[in-house]
């Protein structure tokens, strides 16, 4: 497996088929924050990615967001998420420690586990290293 090869690819979160990888075994969705949760340095999130995130709670997904933006910036998007939802921020993507956290905090092993970002050297990469399923985002689009 090349590691920039992402394991699949969609338009964006909202075209993922989270049925099939529950099915498939997977129980937690990692996800990326820019241009991928929302637009780019976004602190709010959309109605539509609110009610995303609570249908994959719904169906029993565990959820988590790793960004390599710092706290600061971080803050009001962690607000919103709420309690239930991890952050791991300054990640480092794609280093694996951040990773590592976050599967530690959402209490899934890497099979368990896919990553949705739209960055390639960072998300994609970082999963692969990790031996989590990646999917790669063309971006946000609500
Ligand atoms: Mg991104």
């Amino acid at each position: 497996m090349g590691l920039l090869r992402a394991s699949e690819v969609a338009r964006s979160i909202f075209d993922v088929d989270y049925a099939r990888l529950w099915a498939e075994g997977k129980r937690a969705v990692i996800f990326d924050l820019d241009n991928t949760l929302g637009e780019r340095r976004t602190s709010t999130l959309r109605p539509e990615v609110r009610a995303l995130l609570e249908n994959l709670s719904a169906r029993g997904f565990s959820i988590g967001v790793l960004t390599n933006r710092r706290w600061r910036s971080v803050e009001e998007l962690t607000a919103q998420l709420g309690p239930a939802i991890p952050v791991v921020r300054m990640a480092h993507k794609p280093s694996r420690k951040g990773y590592a956290t976050l599967l530690g905090r959402l209490g899934v092993s890497a099979a368990e586990a896919v990553m949705i970002g739209d960055r390639t050297l960072t998300d994609v990469v970082g999963a692969n290293r990790c031996r989590i399923h990646s999917i790669r985002v063309s971006g946000f689009s609500a």
